[in-house]
């Protein structure tokens, strides 16, 4: 065994090996004692391998699926090495004969397809990059859905890409990783070097054409070479992982560079679009404005929201959808309704493709399609926009499969076929009668034993069993003459003293009916089983549609009651530079306050004239979320949805750029400022004229004078070469008269009000620069000592006047008294200096004095005041 082992093992280089035996996965060497530190489970030892202990550990088959989970999570990727014929087989072969095994499979992070591995409202991306002389193409899938992409992506390109697609498992040929291999772990998915012939383009042409089943790639695009060579290495990998099982794929579709909007990596974190800064969904505004209650409708709103449109009459098609279903609210609702009956149409065929499915994944598809043919009686003779109408059409004609599984399925068949049990009664008349002997063996027998009773004529005839003779029919000796009467029937088996015994053909056949009859009826469902998996894959083109038809009204629906519900308004998007947007919310920030009971302050924003806001105002005034929520608002406009604001008329904007917040990027040995350069550069060199920039306090990682230049350089290139429309938060007051002589850049603030030495945020934008940054009035908000507040104050004060004495800052330094605060006092023992009054009263017992006395001590208190 062990010898097999090591060869198995040995051709699954990088893997963990799960060897199937019995009702155990065991793993062995490194591999046990790897599996068993991250899986946290025991670590045996079983027999010996060149004089040394095998260390072992092992899990148990029926709970394998959890464990998989667990070692993928981890980056490990595991080779599940199955028995391929029963142990009895093998031992007829010879008593030490060793049970065939053979893997069947290779568990990748990028290649799970199981319902408890994956997130079923999330993608589970597998992607491939390649390189082809100067050329480069990223390609991706969802084998768990069918979902195929691909497009041109410059290695430049490389990082912006991952980071909206987020995949689990890229690809790339072996030796050309290296440059790559930091980008791709930054954007948290495995890097897995696959042999370089895996990318070879010619070869790759020929597989995806026999994949598709076509003669040329053509009809699904034109490709490039690079293009042909990503989309060619996922198929060989799936091929290698899945052993040859093909899951099914939905042809290819090309995105076009330039027909979404670009968004990078670090911008995408910032805006927290898919994901919150923490990591998880909760907080993103993907979480915020998912109000889809079907997996795939969540599913595409993450795909849309993670690549806006910059296509007009797509954006205004989707927005239309979405418009009908506003106004319509009592339709939206019943649409709604519907749809939380639908299931994961792509996820059971991408199981049924796979061999993985059981008699649920059936049901799904029954239900789905019943349920689609309910909503395409709903939408009929609504007037629909193009958009809702073409899904409405692809909702209907699987009445036919529908039908089928109808007649099949019992109305909730168990989860594995293996047991059967799912095959309604009435479908197929064999199985029935199968069934019908396994369960009701005993009666059939009875209403043989009276038939035969009758045709005899003998009344006490019994039909008995025993593990001798099986069934036969038994008669006293006395009425053996009656039976021997007819003897075409009965025929004689045995004579003991005072009984005679007898069988018939039609008991004989009974019999080895009754003993076969719970095999028979396994094996009968089995076939049905794949005759009706095979039905439904046959008809997988138009299921597919069906199941796009029902998240894009999914997501029309959710889009529609997300505007309804938080009173959005309709955005106007148009071919420009304009952008305009009255009254405007942060949808995440608005949420939260509300959860507090907190309301969220509305601001105007419009940069068509002037291009560019300066926006001063101190910490915490709400500059941040006043820039993100503009920059969301545009994202959200262009995936057709409706915009948290009053009314808003935007140009096309074709990149966004945030640089919002700075924190230090220690593990690659960056500090915040350097960070902060990186990300404006990259801006710099990229915004054209129709992208948005938002910059928050750039230059605030260095010395005040240079990041005052740097800040005030970068809004000059901004404005004179980027030419984009932007918000640029600052605390630098000084930048504010910049503005004043730049054209195409205008002064706003958030303004605060001063209150008793206090700062009251009233989250109001408004026109013009900041009077003050009001940093001392927020420090001590924030509950900095008395002490120290009071310094800075002193600080503050002597720095402004010799400012506008003219002074040098250092000079003034050391002009300033010094630091005069008195340590801080013991908190529990407070030591209070008595005033002369205070010392008065300590000895005065009220109680005891008379009104006249109280009087006079008035007079005395009075007089020391
Ligand atoms: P800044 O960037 O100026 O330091 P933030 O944008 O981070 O300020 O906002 C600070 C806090 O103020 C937010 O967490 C939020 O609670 C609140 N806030 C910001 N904008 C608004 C608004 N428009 N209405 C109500 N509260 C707001």
């Amino acid at each position: 065994m062990m010898t097999q082992y090591l060869e198995i093992k040995e051709s699954q280089p990088g893997a963990l090996l799960f060897y199937r035996m019995g009702d155990f996965y065991e793993m062995f060497f490194d591999d046990a004692i790897a599996a068993a530190e991250a899986l946290d489970i025991a670590l045996t030892k079983r027999g010996k391998h060149l004089g040394e202990d095998i260390a072992m550990c092992g899990v148990p088959v029926h709970a394998a699926e959890g464990y998989l989970l667990q070692l993928i999570r981890k980056g490990f990727r595991v080779a599940i090495a199955e028995q391929m014929e029963d142990p009895a087989e093998a031992k007829k072969r010879g008593s030490k004969t060793v049970v065939k095994r053979e893997v069947v499979r290779l568990v990748t992070p990028g290649t799970l397809s199981e319902e408890a591995l994956l997130d079923a409202r999330r993608h589970n991306f597998l992607a491939a990059f390649a390189e082809v002389r100067d050329d480069g193409a990223l390609a991706w899938i969802d084998m768990s859905t069918g979902g195929f992409w691909v497009t041109t992506c410059a290695p430049s390109r490389l990082a912006p890409e991952l980071a909206r697609l987020g995949p689990r498992e890229v690809l790339m040929a072996e030796g050309a990783e290296g440059p790559y291999a930091s980008l791709v772990a930054e954007a948290g998915a495995a890097l897995t070097p696959v042999h370089k012939g895996t990318f070879d383009s010619t070869a790759g042409e020929r597989r995806l054409c026999g994949l598709f089943n076509v003669t040329s790639l053509e009809g699904f695009g034109a490709f490039t070479r690079a293009e042909i060579a990503a989309m060619a290495a996922l198929a060989e990998y799936l091929d290698l992982t899945q052993r040859g099982q093909m899951p099914l794929l939905r042809p290819p579709q090309r995105e076009r560079a330039g027909a979404m909007m670009q968004i990078d990596a670090a911008t995408r974190r910032s805006l927290e679009l898919t994901h919150a800064t923490g990591g998880g969904r909760a907080g993103s505004l993907l979480a915020c404005i998912d109000r889809t209650v079907t997996a795939a409708g969540a599913r595409l709103l993450e795909r849309r929201l993670s690549a806006p449109s910059c296509d007009l009459a797509t954006i205004h098609a989707r927005q239309a959808g979405v418009a009908a279903l506003v106004e319509a609210g009592g339709l939206r609702r019943d649409l709604r309704e519907r749809l939380r009956a639908v299931h994961d149409i792509d996820r059971a065929l991408s199981r049924l493709s796979l061999g993985r499915a059981g008699p649920r994944d059936l049901a799904a598809i029954r239900d789905s399609v019943a349920e689609a043919g309910r909503l395409a009686e709903r939408l009929e003779g609504e007037e629909l926009p193009e958009e809702l109408a073409q899904a409405a059409g692809a909702l209907t004609g699987m009445e036919e499969l529908g039908e089928l599984l109808d007649a099949a399925l019992i109305a909730e068949p168990p989860l594995l076929a293996r047991d059967g049990g799912f095959t309604a009664r009435g479908f197929d008349e064999e199985l029935d009668e199968a069934r019908t002997l396994r369960d009701e063996g005993r009666g059939v027998i009875a209403g043989m034993q009276a038939e035969y009773a009758e045709r005899s004529g003998v009344s006490a005839l019994k039909i008995k069993h025993n593990n001798v003779l099986g069934y036969f029919i038994e008669v006293t000796a006395t009425h053996e003459a009656k039976m021997r009467a007819l003897p075409e029937v009965f025929i004689h088996r045995q004579t003991t003293a005072s009984q005679v015994r007898f069988t018939t053909v039609e008991l004989n056949e009974l019999e080895t009916r009754i003993l076969n009859a719970g095999g028979r009826a396994l094996e009968l469902e089995k076939r049905i089983f794949t005759r009706l998996s095979e039905a439904v894959l046959a008809e997988a083109g138009p299921l597919g549609a069906l199941a796009r038809a029902l998240a894009e009204i999914d997501l029309a629906a959710g889009l529609a009651e997300l505007a309804a519900a938080e009173d959005w308004a309709r955005p106007v998007l148009e071919d420009s530079r304009a952008f305009e947007i009255t009254a405007g919310r942060h949808p995440v920030v608005a949420e939260a306050l509300r959860r507090e009971g907190k309301p969220f302050v509305a601001n105007d924003c419009g940069l068509s004239e002037a291009a560019i806001w300066l926006l001063t105002g101190p910490n915490m005034a709400g500059k941040s979320t006043f820039l993100r929520q503009n920059a969301l608002i545009a994202i959200l406009a262009q995936i057709g949805a409706y915009v948290p604001a009053e009314a808003a008329c935007i140009g096309l904007v074709s990149q966004i750029f945030s640089r919002v917040g700075a924190s230090d990027d220690l593990a690659r040995g960056r500090s915040t400022f350097m960070v902060e350069m990186v990300e404006t550069a990259a801006i710099l060199h990229q915004a054209d004229d129709r992208a948005l920039v938002i910059l928050d306090e750039i230059g605030r990682g260095t010395a005040t004078w240079d990041g005052l230049s740097i800040a005030w350089a970068v809004l000059e290139h901004l404005q004179a070469v980027n030419r984009c429309r932007g918000i640029f938060a600052t605390h630098y007051h000084e930048l504010a008269a910049l503005a004043g002589r730049l054209d195409g850049v205008e002064n706003a603030h958030v303004a605060v009000r001063e209150w008793e030495g206090d700062v009251i945020f009233l989250h109001e934008v408004q026109e013009g620069a900041a009077e003050s940054s009001y940093g001392v009035q927020v420090a001590r908000l924030a509950g900095l000592p008395e002490a120290a507040v009071a310094r800075a104050r002193d600080v503050l004060k002597a720095l402004e006047e010799g400012e506008r004495e003219g002074g040098a800052s250092a000079a003034l330094i050391d002009d300033l008294p010094l630091f005069a605060a008195a340590p801080p006092a013991p908190v529990a023992k407070p030591v209070v200096r008595e005033s002369e009054v205070e010392a008065a009263l300590r000895d005065v017992l009220p109680d005891e004095l008379s009104p006249r006395e109280a009087l006079e001590l008035v007079y005395r208190l009075k007089g020391m005041v």
